[in-house]
């Protein structure tokens, strides 16, 4: 793989461990898993036990601590094998455990943080609503204090990985219907399936990732203790935002590695398929398309690499953040698209994983903002300067 400065030896040892796993544990069952739309229940622990659920969780709790450009080249290799598999990796070590090492108390990091990095506890991230997706500061699930608890009433939809998910980053309502605060009004709980009145609903018959399962959540009088808000009262939007700058650093990486396995696939199968008595990839509408699918994975790439050693400085990254999701996202419809024409009839079918990759590739455009939204966020920050 090419990167925009040289992989360290730790970095590439990273890298290595994770595609090993990816080749052995996730790539003979993929095919399976996504005709079934089987989660494999074991998948977190075994990820755990390789740290790969506590990239960018600390040492002290029992993570890897490692900076987002390693985590993102694991997440990567990840995804070139199987894109459901990285967005439950995606999601866990880009938003619950950041928010909960971000904003949360010292009982909350000791509480949550270790059995998350082992792969004891699985996150997941609920903002979305069946009402409330791009403008999802109008979200209705409400939160009313009841003494030392917290009793929410709602429903969150879209939750990826929300049927196994142990820790929930669920955000609600604090404020009064007759006193709204706008995003303000906003609160992030950390919410346990045990409490009672937690109840999975719906799952999503999806058109891709289809081994990533995404529920619906219903909260009805759920007590959730007052020790688990996480952060201040009313800041929960703006947690959701601040994290979901990162969070798309993680969709971006996934993205590029859904490209990165259709160009393998497509330049392997140019080379063995044959017409006019000639590989196909000696014809030049061939060779243009593999030129241009190249172009546009290394170019994505590199502006993911950019933007996660700005982050890692401590820089502000929004703009590239959305940037990021933006140029991946659709290089990876854009490549998949291209990939399914040199394939020909062949990749019109299940036989050849470029029409999973092709539907695993649409989501990446929709979740942690569409395509349209990252446009408004990047056109937004250039006046904000
Ligand atoms: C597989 C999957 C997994 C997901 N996982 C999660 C998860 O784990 N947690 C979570 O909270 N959410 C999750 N989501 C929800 C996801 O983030 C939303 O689907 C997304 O934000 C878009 O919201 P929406 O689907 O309601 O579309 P809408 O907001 O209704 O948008 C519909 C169309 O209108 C456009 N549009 C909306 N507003 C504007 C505007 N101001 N200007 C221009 N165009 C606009 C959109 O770009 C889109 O094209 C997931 C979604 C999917 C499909």
């Amino acid at each position: 793989m090419w990167a925009l400065t040289p992989l360290s030896e730790e970095q590439r040892e990273i890298q290595r461990v994770a595609r090993e796993f990816a080749r052995q544990e996730i790539a003979p069952h993929s095919h399976e898993w996504d005709r079934d739309a089987y989660f494999d229940p074991s998948l977190p622990r075994k990820l755990g036990e390789l740290g790969f659920l506590g990239m960018m969780i600390p040492e002290k709790y029992d993570g890897l601590g490692l900076d987002t450009l390693t985590y993102l080249v694991a997440l990567e290799e990840i995804a070139t094998v199987d894109a459901s598999v990285a967005v439950m990796l995606s999601v866990h070590n880009s938003l619950p455990t950041q928010m909960i090492l971000r904003w949360g108390s010292t009982e909350q990091k000791t509480r949550f943080l270790r059995p998350m990095a082992r792969g004891e506890l699985l996150g997941a991230f609920a903002l979305s609503e069946p009402e409330a997706g791009s403008d999802a500061a109008s979200l209705r699930c409400q939160a009313v204090r009841d003494g030392d608890h917290w009793v929410l009433n709602g429903t969150k939809a879209w939750v990826s990985s929300g049927p196994y998910a142990g820790v929930i980053i669920a955000m609600a309502r604090t404020d009064q219907p007759n006193e709204r605060r706008g995003a303000r009004g906003i609160s992030a709980f950390i919410v346990t399936p045990d409490l009672p009145g937690f109840h999975v609903g719906k799952k999503e018959n999806k058109m891709g990732l289809r081994a990533s399962p995404t529920v619906q959540l219903s909260f009805d009088n759920l007590r959730v203790p007052a020790t688990n808000l996480l952060g201040q009262e009313g800041m929960g939007f703006i947690y959701s935002m601040q994290s979901l700058d990162n969070g798309r650093l993680g969709i971006s990486a996934q993205a590029i590695g859904i490209a990165e396995a259709a160009l393998r696939h497509s330049a392997a199968y140019a080379a063995e398929r044959r017409q006019f008595r000639k590989p196909i990839k000696e014809f030049e509408a061939i060779q243009f398309k593999l030129a241009d699918m190249a172009t546009r994975v290394a170019a994505s790439r590199a502006l993911l690499h950019m933007s996660a050693t700005a982050k890692d400085r401590g820089e502000q990254i929004t703009q590239f953040g959305s940037m990021s999701k933006l140029l991946a996202s659709e290089t990876a419809m854009w490549v998949t698209t291209q990939a399914i024409q040199i394939f020909g009839g062949y990749g019109y079918v299940k036989d050849y994983p470029i029409e999973r990759l092709f539907r695993d590739a649409k989501v990446t455009e929709i979740y942690e903002g569409t395509s349209e939204i990252q446009r408004i966020v990047i056109a937004r920050e250039l006046y904000s300067r």
